[in-house]
């Protein structure tokens, strides 16, 4: 048993380890939900109703009624007057004990909410207790843990009263810099929480606001940026190729370019490239709302490292969007001589082959899907890899491309924009850039929010789009439970279409097509053969059709707010005037009409993702990087943001100059979970 081990017989340590709670540390950090006032007695005639309160009573009578059904029901009464206690579940013991105080005078502590009856007030499962006539009440409010089937709240009480008094709560911060940001000591924070003392107001402690709180949060917050920070740090010891180069062949590339960089295109390819010079890998997140321009970025930064003599190795999370990037970048990249290979799981095996021995060859760029990781790849000298729509790539899946090849240079894109707050905690292991700034010229998209009994109207809007030469996409709609439904949906909605709009070329593309039929599909909607593609969220990323200028959602209430916005995205990439119609069931509840409300209301992807968030919580954002990123439990990233910073700060104060404290303060909060972190 090591020194913090919770001391429980194994049946209660097994029960505990379900809540998360292996050593006395984690006890110490299980922090009340809520609170329960018993520091006072009010009279029953005085007790509002629906609060909690507590009595103080005797007992009149004692009863088991059958009526409805099998219930022990007591009444009860102080000065002011009566009230009945109703038991519906109750064991024979309690009768007795209920009887006993009966006969003896006793009185009864009576703690719950009081509601008006038929017979007059009563309360249903109360918690109650014999009490001595000169029984004090307690001092402190009582606190309400989580906990699970088997630990009463009392048990955990007194394991946690334990592990205050036998656990390390020694400070770790500076004093005077806490007493400069109002946050109390560690061990007076975590012992007021536990049990507070008369006096402190309840409204702050129920709504965490309370400096106390205050503090832990600070410190969750903390541990946090320390394990991401300290992470960062560790890939940076490790070597990376020096790609030096002398931007002549991005010179090149941005001189056959139809347009000129934006300045906010020319500021991250700047970051970027000093990032590629240095010794060390870079680690950046490239973030930028849909038709930014994230991918010329990358193909700069793929021109220094194949000017510096080695490989790049681009990733896409879909066939559509690989076999995109590999057309467009081959389109931009052939003519500068650079070999441009392709590669995706859907190849034949002697393709595959080839295109494997290429890549670990003669091939400079690398375009392609999962693939690139999963079949026997070995670069040559893969010197940067990027990955694109990196949210959609499991941990597991990036760490892979990391070790492949060496220690190349990571650049990940993401168009689902991030809020700030979110980014520098969850992502504070991670340089970030950001594109904020469309290229010129855009139109911007005019989105309308249409209940689905005006179908037919939508209808004639798409015809009349056609008409006037350009082309749509229809988006069936989103069935998460079950892929074969969404199949089924797909193919329906292809079989109205067809016949409502049977003038019309219409196409189709879902999940459960083959790599090479999708990109058939995909080549036919570019090359305008077809008017309006029924498809899946399979478009949801990346697909680049300036010629499409109308899109309508159907069923749009549900999608997540981001999806949608990266649906919409897919128009209004040419000059013309696009639409995006969002077509909704009725009846809609009021918060799916408060989430469309927003995609229809903003065009700025950070602001829906903020407001998202708000809606969501940050788990949506962060799906995919949880098995490696501490979630917080207290810390709210909107409402404690300015935590967010002064904890950044600290971070890279302590790992600096004391990393011995920080490694005790990660221990305290993560323990053993931190091994899993630098994985
Ligand atoms: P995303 O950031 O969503 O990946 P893309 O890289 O696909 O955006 O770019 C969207 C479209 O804008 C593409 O057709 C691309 O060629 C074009 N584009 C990129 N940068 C510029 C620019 N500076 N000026 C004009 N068009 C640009
Ligand atoms: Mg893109």
């Amino acid at each position: 048993m090591s020194a913090d081990e919770i001391n429980a017989p194994p049946a209660i340590k097994a029960r505990l380890a379900k809540l998360g709670l292996a050593r006395r540390d984690d006890l110490v950090l299980h922090l009340p939900l809520r609170y329960e006032d018993e520091t006072r007695v009010t009279l029953i005639a005085d007790a509002p109703p629906g609060l909690p309160v507590q009595f103080e009573a005797e007992v009149l009578d004692v009863s088991v009624q059958f009526r409805p059904r099998r219930q022990l029901v007591a009444r009860v009464a102080d000065a002011s007057g009566e009230l009945t206690l109703r038991f519906l579940n109750f064991y024979g013991s309690q009768t007795k004990q209920l009887e006993t105080a009966r006969d003896n005078g006793r009185r009864l502590r009576i703690f719950g909410e009081v509601r008006h009856g038929f017979l007059g007030p009563e309360m249903v499962h109360p918690r109650y207790r014999p009490v001595d006539v000169d029984e004090a009440l307690p001092q402190s409010l009582t606190p309400v843990y989580p906990t699970t089937a088997g630990i009463s709240q009392n048990a955990l009480r007194k394991l946690i009263g334990k592990a205050l008094g036998e656990a390390d709560l020694s400070e770790l911060l500076n004093v005077r810099w806490c007493a400069r940001h109002a946050l109390p000591a560690f061990a007076d924070a975590v012992s007021l929480l536990h049990a507070p003392p008369p006096g402190v107001p309840e409204a702050a402690l129920q709504l965490r606001s309370h400096p106390a709180w205050r503090r832990i949060k600070f410190d969750e917050v903390l541990a946090q940026q320390l394990s991401l920070r300290r992470a960062y740090n560790a890939r940076r010891q490790k070597g990376a190729p020096v790609l030096c180069a002398s931007g002549q062949l991005a010179q090149q590339l941005l001189a056959a370019l139809p347009f000129g960089l934006t300045a906010a295109q020319q500021r991250v390819a700047e970051e970027i490239a000093t990032d590629l010079a240095q010794p060390y890998p870079m680690q950046r997140l490239l973030q930028g709302d849909v038709g930014s321009g994230k991918t010329i970025v990358a193909a700069l930064a793929a021109c220094q490292a194949i000017e510096a003599g080695y490989q790049a190795a681009f990733m896409a999370p879909t066939e559509i969007l690989a076999e995109q990037h590999y057309l467009k970048l081959r389109m931009w990249l052939a003519p500068l001589g650079i070999e441009v290979a392709w590669l995706s799981g859907s190849l034949k095996k002697a393709a595959k082959q080839a295109m494997q021995l290429q890549a670990a060859t003669s091939a400079q760029l690398v375009v392609g899907t999962h693939a690139l990781i999963q079949e026997g790849v070995d670069f040559a000298r893969l010197g940067l890899a990027i990955v694109d729509e990196q949210h959609r790539f499991g941990v597991a899946q990036r760490l892979e491309l990391r070790r492949k090849g060496g220690n190349p240079h990571q650049l990940m894109m993401s168009a689902t924009p991030i809020p700030r707050t979110l980014a520098m905690s969850y992502y504070a292991d991670l340089d970030i850039s950001i594109l904020d700034e469309l290229p010129p010229g855009r139109t911007p998209i005019k989105t309308k929010l249409v209940s689905d009994a005006r179908r037919d109207e939508v209808i004639a809007g798409v015809r009349g789009a056609v008409t006037k030469g350009r082309q749509a996409y229809w988006v069936c709609p989103l069935i998460e439970e079950s892929e074969k439904l969404q199949l089924q949906t797909a193919l329906d909605t292809f079989a109205a279409l067809s016949e409502e709009l049977d003038d019309l070329r219409i196409g189709l593309v879902h999940g459960r097509l083959k790599a090479d039929e999708k990109a058939a599909a995909m080549a036919a909607f570019a090359a305008g053969e077809i008017d309006v593609l029924v498809a899946t969220t399979v478009i949801e990323v990346g697909v680049d059709v300036p010629n499409a200028s109308l899109m309508v959602i159907e069923h749009a209430e549900r999608f997540g707010l981001s999806q949608l916005h990266q649906l919409r995205g897919r128009v209004g990439r040419g000059a013309h005037d696009s639409v995006c119609v969002l077509l909704y069931q009725q009846p809609l509840s009021p918060t799916a009409r408060a989430r469309l409300k927003i995609v229809f209301e903003n065009t700025d992807g950070f602001e829906i993702a903020r407001q998202d968030l708000h809606l969501r919580g940050p788990g949506e954002f962060v799906g995919s990087r949880q098995s490696g990123v501490p979630l917080l439990r207290y810390a709210d990233l909107e409402a404690d943001a300015d935590l967010v910073e002064l904890a950044r700060q600290m971070a890279e104060h302590l790992l600096r100059d004391d990393p011995e404290r920080a490694e005790r303060h990660l221990k305290r909060w993560l323990g053993c979970r931190e091994e899993l972190l630098k994985a």
